[in-house]
């Protein structure tokens, strides 16, 4: 897509996100354009493999708020264990030259104390986010999906392997 057919589609979308969910500030929390995009993404991406996501805005991680924790897990059909994986999404200002290097090393701080909390932290910048919304979504999405099948494989061969060899 040209840059000036992007901004168009993207310009839409944003209308269009908010005649669905309401006027931009109170779209689900989400505190920029940039991050509704990525909501309305992630939510359809999702639904489109019928996975279940649970998507929380301004997730609160001690002193500090990511702008998504994403949550997706699936339940074992023979015994109902249930396994999940959660990630971090963050979504930087649309224009990265905005951003001070203050804040980038802020930024860089937070994903460590999120990433030495266990967490998996994926950052966009708002450039990739204008660029192509759906594929950073995407690549949330596949790897929640690929964490979640290796569980399931896992879960399988410890626990039913026996039974379904019989
Ligand atoms: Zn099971």
């Amino acid at each position: 897509m040209s840059d000036s057919n992007q901004d168009r589609f993207n310009a839409s979308l944003v209308k269009w996100i908010e005649n669905y969910y309401g006027p931009v500030s109170e779209v689900a929390g989400c505190e920029s354009p940039i991050e509704q995009m990525m909501f309305l993404a992630l939510s359809t991406t999702a639904s489109l493999y019928g996975e279940t996501l649970q998507i929380n805005t301004q997730y609160r991680i001690d002193d500090y708020r990511a702008d998504f924790y994403v949550r997706s897990w699936e339940v074992c059909s023979k015994c109902k264990a249930t396994f999940e994986r959660s990630v971090i999404v963050e979504c930087d200002g649309h224009d990265f030259h905005e951003r001070t290097k203050e804040q980038a090393s802020r930024d860089k701080k937070r994903d460590r104390i999120f990433q030495q909390k266990g967490y998996t932290v994926f950052r966009f910048t708002g450039s990739d986010i204008w660029k192509d919304v759906f594929e950073c979504a995407g690549e949330v999405t596949n790897f929640l999906r690929e964490q979640i099948e290796a569980l399931s494989i896992d879960h399988w061969i410890s626990h039913h392997q026996e039974a379904s060899a019989e």
